[in-house]
């Protein structure tokens, strides 16, 4: 059985994966508007992603025997920024979210720390990521043709559990 506390924290984090998918939604419908539809793509992936990442605490939080407890969501902002400024975005998000997993770990039993274990390693591929694409954003700067290919690179990311940038 989980702790009321616990259990109220992994609540509380099952909520920030949501939020995460709504913010990503939220740059998805930024980058179709503004003509990049492979940074679009990208992001409805990452959107989906992330609400498999709320559904794993969703089954561990009933696994445990807890009680599931769904939160409201606060509308991310509005879309709006050049490819670099929305991933720069990303980048500062998922920090903020490791940042909350490991705050997981304070007090949690050891079922609940092996279960945090897989999202602390999600997160660092999460980080590399994104990294690595605010990196080639900053390469490309003002460049249409280096911005068009990276939008079709980006672009053949699937909706996949497991799939890459
Ligand atoms: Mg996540």
């Amino acid at each position: 059985m989980l702790t009321p506390d616990l259990e109220t924290r992994l609540n509380e984090q099952m909520r920030r994966e949501f939020a995460s998918s709504y913010l990503y939604l939220q740059m998805a419908a930024h980058f179709e508007a503004a003509g990049f539809p492979g940074f679009a793509t990208w992001m409805r992936a990452q959107a989906a992603e992330e609400q498999g990442h709320a559904m794993r605490f969703f089954d561990f939080i009933l696994d445990r025997g807890g009680a599931v407890t769904l939160g409201s969501l606060e509308a991310p902002p509005a879309g709006s920024g050049s490819p670099l400024e929305v991933f720069e975005a990303s980048l500062a998000h998922e920090r903020k979210i490791t940042a909350s997993i490991d705050g997981l770990y304070e007090g949690a039993d050891r079922a609940t720390a092996a279960f945090l274990d897989w999202f602390a390693t999600e997160q660092v591929e999460e980080e590399a990521t994104v990294s690595q694409i605010v990196e080639s954003l900053r390469l490309a700067g003002e460049s249409g043709p280096a911005l068009l290919i990276l939008d079709r690179e980006l672009g053949v990311r699937s909706a996949g559990p497991d799939a890459g940038p």
